[in-house]
């Protein structure tokens, strides 16, 4: 008997979103994608436009069906994965958006969080949802659209108006208005979210002053989160998997056992660390997070994030103009003997953890007369390397069990160079992928899982394989050595 096989995963992210099919064996047979416009009505404020992002989902998954050469009827499952924290608020009627969504990104409620701080909140968010309070977070973000769009709280207390983080407003779309829901790692991010009890919490609706009306029910992972509506490609496609870009990842990595790390590097990167059924509150200024919730079980895990890591090659690149290309940093980064003492703090955007410092930036330090392009190009790989490495020791820190190794992905990690150095800083092999594409993966195998394709997730490792492994070769006390000149530049950007 032959079925669908197929699996469709759809991959919303901040600058594109993109649909990618894999086959039965879990191997990519075709991706489409499109490029997301990016809104900025005013310093700080960053902006989607909703029905821009429908459009694109629409087209990147026709697209996908239509370049596999495969009929939806022949597509087992979707699994949507999302750039995080970004709020929508639609009318439940219409399904018209009320607003652009406002990015993660976005630093208008900034002044709020800092009134709830000043409050005294801080602390008790920080135990319910996990999170350092910040305008990153969707809470805030809600309040202000609610605040902001005359009648709309009226409207969301009448259960007129519906919000979700952009995976709840594909759904709704993408069912033709049946389902209002979202998973768990998403509505951990929202701040609205207990992730010790899994529910809305009512002390944090009325401290953000948010009507539990307007939020959707929240679901596992591998939950059943609908259909797409026959009437769009031709053939229901039921919906069984969705998780954030970076809990995805951990699920395209195959990290299901404690101790188990990855690392995302991108224009950021995002270190999570598999804490298993029990959540690590950190002292660190890392966040608490859900890994993933199956069948009920909840996985947590530590998270660090770095503001800038490839965003410091492609300064290096379109600023500076001393690279060609991104990779042509590996070359230039191998030609030395060493560093020579050139540091690069990349805080452009500020320090992320385990600083959080907003106001600090960028600084070049140990420059002499022979410091030359190489220099700058070693030190913005190095930095990546440290900020890795600040991120672990804040994680043993917080009483984590180091990771026996380091599992990478991103657009940064097709260099050698990079990989072989955060091997050297983090002391641990560090395993690169034969599919790099771990997100949108992860959104796939997730969504096999809700199907049935995989009966569980021993499953799911199983079709992880490892492209090439990193083993670190740098003597310990020349890591130190080199470790300490970062501590040294970091400690002159920071401002408090
Ligand atoms: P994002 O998903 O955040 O847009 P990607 O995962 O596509 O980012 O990675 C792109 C980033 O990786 C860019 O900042 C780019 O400069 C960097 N990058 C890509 N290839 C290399 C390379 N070979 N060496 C160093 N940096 C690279």
């Amino acid at each position: 008997m032959k079925g669908p096989t197929h699996i469709l995963a759809l991959d919303q992210g901040t600058t594109s979103t993109r649909a990618v099919v894999f086959d039965q064996h879990a191997r990519r047979v075709a991706m489409v994608q499109r490029e997301l416009r990016q809104i900025f009505p005013q310093s700080g404020w960053v902006e989607h436009d909703p029905e821009e992002i429908w459009q694109a989902v629409r087209e990147v998954l026709a697209g996908a069906l239509a370049s596999a050469g495969i009929n939806a009827g022949d597509v087992l499952a979707l699994g949507i994965t999302n750039q995080r924290e970004t709020v929508v608020v639609w009318d439940r009627v219409t399904g018209k958006p009320v607003h652009n969504a406002i990015v993660w990104q976005d630093r208008r409620t900034a002044g709020l969080c800092a009134e709830m701080v000043a409050a005294g909140h801080q602390e008790s968010i920080q135990l319910k949802t996990g999170l350092v309070v910040d305008a990153y977070f969707s809470a805030s973000k809600l309040r202000w659209l609610l605040d902001t769009i005359p009648g709309l709280r009226q409207r969301a207390m009448r259960g007129n108006a519906l919000a979700g983080t952009i995976d709840s407003f594909l759904i709704w779309r993408l069912t033709g208005g049946q389902v209002h829901a979202t998973d768990a790692t998403n509505a951990a991010r929202t701040m609205l979210f207990n992730i010790h009890t899994q529910q809305w919490d009512d002390d944090l609706l009325r401290i953000w002053g948010i009507p539990e009306a307007i939020l959707p029910e929240v679901r596992d992972c591998n939950a059943q989160f609908g259909s797409i509506d026959a009437g769009m490609f031709g053939a229901p496609i039921p919906i069984t998997g969705v998780a954030g870009d970076q809990h995805a990842a951990m699920a395209g990595q195959a990290c299901f056992k404690a101790g188990m790390t990855k690392c995302t590097y991108g224009t950021g990167a995002f270190l999570l660390l598999n804490t298993g059924a029990q959540p690590v509150k950190s002292s660190q200024q890392l966040l608490t997070t859900l890994a993933y919730r199956l069948d009920g079980q909840s996985a947590y895990a530590l998270e660090g994030s770095i503001f800038s890591a490839g965003s410091a090659v492609q300064w290096l690149r379109d600023g500076l103009k001393i690279l060609e290309s991104s990779g042509a940093s590996q070359l230039m980064a191998a030609g030395l003997a060493s560093n020579g003492g050139v540091y690069l703090v990349p805080a452009f955007t500020g320090l992320g953890a385990p600083y959080w410092d907003p106001d600090a930036r960028a600084a070049l330090m140990g420059v002499s007369r022979d410091t030359g392009p190489e220099h700058l190009a070693r030190a913005a790989l190095e930095s990546v390397g440290y900020q890795t490495l600040d991120l672990l020791q804040a994680m043993e820190a917080d009483g984590a069990t180091p990771p026996r190794e380091l599992r990478v992905d991103g657009g940064m990690v097709n260099n050698d160079w990079l990989c072989q150095f955060i091997a050297d800083m983090a002391q641990c092999p560090v395993q690169r992928p034969v599919d790099t594409e771990t997100t949108v993966r992860g959104a796939a195998l997730l969504a096999g899982l809700g199907a049935g394709l995989y009966d569980d997730l021993d499953a799911l490792a199983n079709v992880w394989r490892a492209e090439r492994t990193f083993q670190p070769l740098m003597q310990p006390a020349e890591r130190d050595r080199l470790y300490d000149g970062w501590k040294t530049a970091v400690q002159r950007v920071l401002t408090r």
